[in-house]
C-alpha cells in the first residue's frame, strides 16, 4: 500500500494584505493573523471558493475525475470508482522578485515580514519584504 498520493490544487487565493500595515497576510482563506502587526484579518474571495469546491481532477489511481467538493485544502479525497485515496493540497503561490544588482528574476515563496535573498546569479544578498 502506496503513502497517500499528494496532488496540488490549481486554484489559490490571490495574496491579501493585512488592512492595517499593508504588509501580505499568510495565504489562505478564513482568519488570518497579520504576522507584521498582529491584527486579524478575514480573507475571503468567493471566485477561488468556487473555483477550489468545483475543481475536477483525474484521480491519480485510475484516472476517473473526481470532484473536490469543498474549498478546504488540504483534503482528504477518496476516488468513488477505485475507492483509493489521495490528499489535495493548496496551491504554493510563487512571486517574481528582480535582483536589484542584475536583471535577474527570482520567483520565491512569498512569506510575510522581512527576509534576505541571495541571487544566484551575481550572488549580492538583499532584502526583501511582504
Ligand atoms: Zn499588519
Ligand atoms: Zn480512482
Ligand atoms: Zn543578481
Amino acid at each position: 500500500m502506496a503513502d497517500s498520493v499528494e496532488i496540488e490544487s490549481q486554484y489559490a487565493p490571490p495574496l491579501a494584505e493585512c488592512a492595517h500595515c499593508e504588509h501580505m497576510l499568510p495565504q489562505g482563506l478564513g482568519e488570518k493573523e497579520c504576522k507584521v502587526c498582529g491584527a486579524v484579518c478575514r480573507v475571503g474571495h468567493q471566485p477561488t471558493v468556487d473555483s477550489l469546491t468545483d475543481e475536477a481532477l483525474p484521480c491519480p489511481h485510475c484516472n476517473t475525475v473526481v470532484v473536490a467538493g469543498t474549498d478546504e485544502r488540504p483534503v482528504e479525497m477518496t476516488c468513488g470508482a477505485c475507492m483509493n485515496s489521495f490528499t489535495l493540497t493548496p496551491k504554493i503561490i510563487k512571486v517574481e522578485i528582480d535582483c536589484p544588482g542584475c536583471e535577474r528574476t527570482l520567483r520565491i515563496r512569498p512569506r510575510p515580514g522581512t527576509r534576505e535573498l541571495k541571487c544566484p546569479a551575481c550572488e549580492s544578498g538583499f532584502n526583501v519584504t511582504f
